[in-house]
Order: structure tokens, then sequence, then C-alpha cells
């Protein structure tokens, strides 16, 4: 037990300096140096371990979106402001992560929200109907008062994306490492059309904090099947499983 103790103790030192040397990693998606994971003792069901609000809260995510009980909304179109000033490729040791300068933003609700990072998940987290699509981007966003926003962005294997493929070129294999990207086209890698589902719910990993307002848009794009492959070779079944709504209500936006 001393042995198992001892080399946990070992991989944690070894692990994290590496992930909180970039301050923004610690704004991630609920990143944190507990060895939490998507399978087995450490996976989604006991991540009440990790922290309690995972098993315990109301409002968590990802959400299974059921059109026919989608409200039709009058909200207004998130105001994206995103330039191409990147930072650096990182691999995690949960996914692959784009770090950015800031200077991106949106404006939901006439309030101003940073975006600190985006990463992928494969398949989504959210389904569309209870469907899973192939892989997601979760673009993260906070305010000055530390609200998260997130925005997602569903894939489906099809068309290679010419997007994303500055990021495959850099994604590092091993956990830890990361690859300086100094720009990439934030705005490109979004649908044309940015109508969006949006509600109220958590980061999708341990510390699963809630009160994150979640816009998914609901044009899915295109990633190619070998990227798609390429992204499952690292990391494959990153989603966490589908949380109870338990009243909420899913608004659409324009
Ligand atoms: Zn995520």
């Amino acid at each position: 037990m001393k042995k198992i103790i001892i080399a946990l103790a070992a991989f944690v030192l070894l692990v994290t300096p590496a992930i909180a040397a970039d301050r923004d990693d610690k704004k991630d998606n609920g990143h944190d140096e507990k060895h939490w994971s998507y399978e087995g003792d450490t996976g989604p069901a006991n991540w009440g371990d990790f922290s309690k609000t995972c098993a315990t809260g109301k409002a968590q995510s990802p959400i299974n979106i059921v059109r026919s009980d989608v409200i039709t909304g009058h909200l207004a179109p998130i105001d994206f402001h995103y330039n191409d000033h990147a930072k650096n490729v990182v691999n995690n040791g949960h996914g692959i992560q784009l770090n950015l300068k800031k200077g991106s933003y949106i404006v939901v609700d006439g309030e101003r929200f940073d975006l600190l990072q985006f990463h992928f998940h494969s398949p989504s987290e959210e389904q569309l109907n209870g469907t899973n699509q192939d892989m997601v981007a979760h673009l993260v966003h906070q305010s000055a008062k530390d609200q998260l926003a997130v925005v997602a962005v569903l894939f489906n294997a099809g068309n290679k994306n010419d997007v994303l493929k500055s990021i495959w070129e850099k994604m590092p294999s091993r956990a830890g490492d990361k690859e300086s990207l100094g720009s990439f086209d934030v705005a490109a890698m979004l649908p044309e059309n940015k109508a969006y589902y949006h509600f109220m719910g958590s980061l999708t990993t341990p510390p699963c904090s809630e009160n994150v307002k979640w816009y998914v848009l609901q044009k899915t794009v295109s990633v190619g099947s070998k990227q798609l492959s390429a992204f499952r070779k690292l990391y494959y079944h990153t989603n966490r499983p589908v949380q109870a709504l338990n009243g909420r209500v899913i608004v659409s936006g324009n």
C-alpha cells in the first residue's frame, strides 16, 4: 500500500508542475491535480470522490438536448470577437487543449467573456436527441466576475477540416507536453450559422462546478475521418455521460 501511495505521489509531483506551469491551465475545464479519469474506479461514476458537486449537483453537464423540448427563445445572437492570437497546444493528460493569448471574447447578455482556451472531447459530451456526435470543441470563457461561459462546437465525420490542420499537426502525443502555436483562426472553426441552445450547467470534469452558461451551437461542422482517428488514438471516450436536467430549461437563440 505504501508503495502505491509513493508511486501516486511521485506521479502527481511529476505531472502537476507541467500542467500548473501554464497559468491559463488553472482556468481550464476543471482539470486539477487529482487523478480522475474516464473509466473504472476513478471514472465519472466516482467523481464524487474528487469533488462532491460531481455527485450531488443538480445542474450538471453535459445534457441530452431533445429538440422538441427546446423552448424557442428570443435570445440575442452571441457577439463573437475572436482573433487568431494563440499560444500553444497542450496534451494535458485528459485531452488536447489550445491555450490562447488574451484578446478574444464574446458578449452575451451585455457581458464580456474572455476566451481562455478550448479543448476537444470525442465523442461529443452533448447529445442531440439522444445521440452523441463524433467530437466537440469546448471554448471556455470567463467574465471579469469569474462567471464561466462555454461555447460548444459539434463535429461529425465528413470532409477534412482544414481549420483544424495546424492543431492536429502539433498535437503532442505525450501527456504534459506542449507545442507552441502562434496563430489559430478561432472564428473559422465555428459554423457559419451560429444559432445555439442555451442552458445553465457545469464543468464536465471535476470539480464539476455549476453556474456555467452553456451555448451549444446547433449546426455541426465536419472533421475528416483520418483527423478523427488521429485524435482518437490519443483520446477516445473522453465524454462524461449525460446528466439529469432536473427541471432546467433549454432555450434556443439566434
Ligand atoms: Zn470540455
